[in-house]
């Protein structure tokens, strides 16, 4: 009889390892909490009929680039609209910087800071497989390209201190708005390695694009792949305790793998203590407020430019996007918060009725917080789109608080799998060059909790699988021995 292999939870991470055992041969069941499938990746009717709005992730910058999601071929199994620029900044006096997806012209646009912004992101972006090797992965590991990972920790270093780097404030708030993404403290080293990261991605290929229909786009491609190869998936299973879950016989090479919260193997009676303590030492991080907008036509923004792009980073200059982050890290919410927001109508039709269009905005606030942001969200878009509020016909928010009931593995609303912080980007949620795998025999973590962390990717579910495979049969699995 083929091996079994459980997975809890069915975000891509989940799926991904799914897909990764089903092609290995072994039998694969999904166990999900939700009544449907993937996680932060589902797209839903949130508000009124024929309003599809994305639930958890609107924009994916590294899907394109992950290599599960290359090797897997997502770019070709799903239609994706490419927009010109990966994301805007308004600014305002009607101004604003945009991230085009030709980075001369980001550049040129920027003015006094056109060489600076240029030696910023180019070597990054021009040597993008090398960020991706650095970054991609587990920390303790040489990188193969020592060279762009030199530039790249420099870089993080200098604009993760907050050394002087650029003059204008259109480029300071671009890279504000793109470091904001991190949820923490700024300026800060985390922020400033995820944000180079998401912005050396906006000048490669198709820098950030966005999947026709949504992000459930991408989980119904992957929940399909699993079904071809035997998979099942079976909704409205939550697992709350390791404990009495049937997942097979360890010894015969069955394995559990879970797309959940570490704290979830804390009910697993087998448990050593010193890793117990480890994963209790695993931090969550502040959490997101969301809120989800059905509109009678488009946001009218002041700005030309921000009214083409699909992502929009709302908050003005730079000190006060980092004041907002700033005030969440001390555990308050800004009035004049920083929003980051979507618009995917500007490219894909299907996401609306004719004539309206759906806008996606959270902001960030402390963990567990019951903030409802809707109406500070729809006061930062005012600032910059006035009559916005004129276009809204319905809206559906969801609190920090609100959020683990809908997905376990969002401790406290945290949206990341835990925080950014120093230590943390080495300790994912245990300090180990397989942090993959638990002292439990046969049970591996598969979630965004383990490096490389979140965003839409898959690579925690592969790494995951493939360690699996390789603690069990003892043959090292690569990706084209699956998708070859
Ligand atoms: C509001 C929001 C906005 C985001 N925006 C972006 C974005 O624009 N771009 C981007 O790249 N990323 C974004 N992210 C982050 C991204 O969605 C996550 O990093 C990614 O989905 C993590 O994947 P995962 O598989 O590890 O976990 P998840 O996607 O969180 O999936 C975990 C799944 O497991 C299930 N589960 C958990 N515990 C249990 C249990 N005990 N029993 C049964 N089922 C369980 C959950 O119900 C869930 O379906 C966003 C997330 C959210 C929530």
């Amino acid at each position: 009889m083929a091996r079994r292999a459980t997975i809890v939870g069915s975000g891509p991470n989940g799926l991904a390892a799914a897909v990764a055992l089903a092609r290995a041969g072994l039998h694969v069941r999904v166990l999900e909490a939700s009544e449907t499938v993937g996680g932060g990746i589902r797209t839903a009717e949130l508000t009124l009929p024929g309003f599809h709005h994305d639930v958890g992730s609107a924009a994916h910058p590294a899907a394109l680039t992950s290599a599960f999601f290359r090797s897997f071929g997502l770019r070709e199994r799903i239609a994706w609209n490419v927009p010109d620029a990966a994301y805007a900044h308004p600014l305002d006096g009607g101004r604003a910087a945009i991230a085009w997806r030709d980075l001369d012209r980001t550049a040129e646009e920027l003015g006094r800071d056109a060489r600076a912004w240029r030696a910023l992101i180019r070597p990054l972006a021009r040597h993008l497989d090398g960020v991706l090797d650095l970054t991609g992965n587990q920390l303790l590991r040489m990188p193969r390209h020592p060279l762009t990972a030199a530039r790249f920790v420099a870089r993080v270093l200098q604009t993760g201190l907050g050394l002087p780097t650029l003059a204008t404030e259109e480029a300071q708030a671009l890279l504000a708005g793109v470091y904001a993404h991190a949820n923490t403290a700024l300026p800060s080293i985390p922020a400033a390695g995820s944000g180079l990261f998401l912005a050396a991605h906006a000048h490669v290929g198709d820098g950030w694009a966005y999947p026709r229909g949504g992000a459930q786009a991408i989980a119904d491609v992957l929940a399909d792949d699993l079904r071809a190869h035997g998979g099942e998936i079976e909704t409205g299973v939550r697992v709350d305790s390791l404990r009495a879950l049937d997942w097979g016989d360890p010894e015969g090479g069955d394995l559990l793998l879970l797309d959940a919260s570490p704290r979830l193997l804390l009910t697993h009676p087998d448990l050593p203590a010193r890793y117990a303590r480890a994963i209790g030492r695993y931090r969550y991080g502040a959490a997101a407020a969301k809120v989800d907008f059905a509109l009678d036509g488009p946001v009218p923004w002041t700005n030309p430019d921000v009214a083409r792009t699909p992502t929009v980073h709302i908050g003005g200059a730079r000190a006060e996007v980092e004041a907002s982050e700033n005030a969440v890290a001390a555990g308050r919410v800004s009035d004049r918060p920083y929003v980051l927001a979507v618009q995917p109508s500007v490219l894909d039709d299907s996401r609306a009725p004719a004539g309206g269009a759906v806008l996606w905005a959270y902001i960030h606030v402390p963990a567990g917080s019951t903030f409802d942001p809707t109406e500070t969200v729809t006061r930062q878009v005012e600032r910059f789109a006035p009559g916005f509020r004129d276009r809204i016909l319905a809206s559906r928010a969801m609190t920090a608080a609100q959020r683990p009931a809908f997905n376990p593995a969002d401790v406290g609303g945290d949206i990341l799998g835990g925080a950014f912080t120093l230590a943390q980007t080495v300790r994912r949620p245990v300090v180990s060059r397989a942090p993959w795998r638990t002292p439990v025999r046969g049970v591996y973590l598969a979630s965004a909790s383990t490096p490389p962390g979140p965003g839409v990717t898959g690579m925690p579910g592969w790494f995951a699988a493939r360690q699996a495979l390789l603690d069990h049969t003892g043959i090292p699995i690569e990706l084209d021995d699956l998708f070859g």
